[in-house]
């Protein structure tokens, strides 16, 4: 029997290839005065995210490290204390590069054009998350909240950004912007603040990438639309008849003047019925008079059930865009579904705390969390072999356990032989002799 056909540089293996190549260019640039290399704490780290392993004490424990050795190229495994005290000082932004390489890599190998939405434009989601919070532990990257009783929480939190598109489970995340306090910054500045950053930094990595940026209610606000503009970005942003009322008045005004374009579509396929209302050209609030933007409106109806939703963009609306702009605007939920909810209920264990440190370490690990999301979303999309034993085992948490489990008992060669063991079953692999010690 043969196993499903990969694209071979797109493939885990060759991934983590690629990664450590990333990994050791940041190793260059810190001194070496422990006996374990830089490469392979870093590389070791993300092990334990690409592996899934619950604790970093589990991963030490029941590590085996032939296997950490030939498949993710690991020479020393670090313990726990000294992979949490290694990476604390690293600067979470030296991960930047290791996400644009294999970005890269999936432009090279064509696997992105599925991604495409219309015209050669990808669409990219932005949205916040917090992933920790305690009253107690904290470090130098934290936000902090103070509360009235003189009681601090502090927390984190990160703006993320994948292509996502309405037909495809698969995302593909960007490196995330940490969302850091700064003087005298709000909770609003600071995720503006973190979105400017984050724009800059995705102009300079991909300076021509056709993008239409699509994001929640609270991203309709002059300051940021005029961000994106300056960028060249398109974009789909929802909005709220409670936050934008002005809008939404200006609309209603429009409507009783005649001015306001409808557009009724029933699907017999699905049964869905939608109906459109769209204007061109109106002021986004009464405080920015001069910015301009397009208004759409949409009620889906499914038998009983009605869902209305409303987004502005700078793109054509009309009869024969409408229907294409809405499921733009609602592949948006694909960042919470299928990201943040992923990473949090399927395994990942997103909201965990591997250790905090004082420095960087906990962005570091949430960095190096999204990495190997990446990489495995790379195998959802492009790997038949890891589509087929998704598809025989039923659920990625599943995936996981059976993964963990013939890595810690079996010699294996590469994720390769992982995946076939998992997919043809490996009763006649020969099991690794432990010769026990005490
Ligand atoms: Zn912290």
């Amino acid at each position: 029997m043969m196993a499903p056909q990969a694209r071979k540089l797109l493939s885990a293996d060759a991934l983590f290839g690629m990664l450590r190549t990333g990994f050791a260019d940041i190793a260059e640039h810190r001194p070496g005065d422990t006996d374990i290399s830089w490469t392979d704490a870093l590389m070791s780290a993300f092990a334990l995210f690409s592996l899934k392993s619950p604790s970093l004490l589990a991963f030490d424990k029941e590590r085996t490290e032939g296997n950490l050795h030939r498949v993710y190229g690991i020479e020393r495994v670090p313990c726990d204390t000294a992979m949490r005290e290694m990476l604390d000082p690293v600067e979470p932004a030296s991960l930047r590069p290791l996400f644009t390489d294999i970005f890269r890599a999936l432009q090279r190998g064509k696997a992105l054009e599925e991604m495409v939405f219309v015209e050669g434009h990808y669409l990219l989601a932005l949205d916040g998350t917090g992933y920790f919070s305690s009253q107690q532990i904290h470090c130098a990257s934290c936000l902090e909240m103070h509360h009235r009783n003189g009681t601090v929480t502090y927390h984190h939190q990160m703006l993320s950004a994948a292509l996502v598109h309405p037909d495809k489970r698969e995302v593909i995340p960007l490196m995330p912007e940490p969302i850091i306090k700064q003087d005298g910054a709000d909770k609003n500045d600071c995720e503006r603040n973190a979105a400017k950053r984050l724009i800059a930094k995705l102009r300079q990595d991909h300076p021509h990438l056709k993008v239409i940026v699509t994001e929640d209610s609270l991203s309709s606000n002059a300051p940021h639309i005029e961000v994106l503009q300056d960028h060249h970005l398109h974009y789909i942003l929802g909005v709220k008849e409670g936050d934008h009322a002005s809008l939404f008045e200006h609309v209603a005004a429009a409507e009783r003047a005649g001015r306001v374009l409808s557009y009724d579509r029933e699907d017999t396929k699905t049964g869905l019925r939608h109906r459109f209302r769209f204007i061109r050209d109106v002021p986004l609030n009464e405080a920015n008079g001069d910015l301009r933007v397009n208004f759409l409106e949409c009620w889906e109806w499914n038998r009983d059930h009605v869902q209305h939703f409303s987004w502005v963009t700078d793109l054509r609306v009309n009869k024969g865009t409408v229907y294409q702009l809405m499921r733009g605007g609602r592949a948006r939920w694909r960042i919470e579904n299928e990201t943040f909810n992923t990473l949090k209920n399927q395994g990942y264990h997103f909201e965990h705390n591997y250790g905090h440190g004082y420095q960087h370490l906990s962005v570091m690990f949430a960095g190096l969390m999204m990495l190997a999301f990446l990489v495995d979303q790379v195998q959802q999309l492009c790997c038949p072999l890891f589509q087929a034993v998704w598809a025989k085992l039923g659920s990625k948490r599943r995936l996981w356990e059976k993964m963990r489990a013939l890595f810690y008992a079996y010699a294996l060669e590469s994720m390769r032989h992982l995946f076939e063991a998992l997919l043809y079953g490996w009763k006649k692999m020969a099991p690794i002799l432990v010769l026990d010690s005490s």
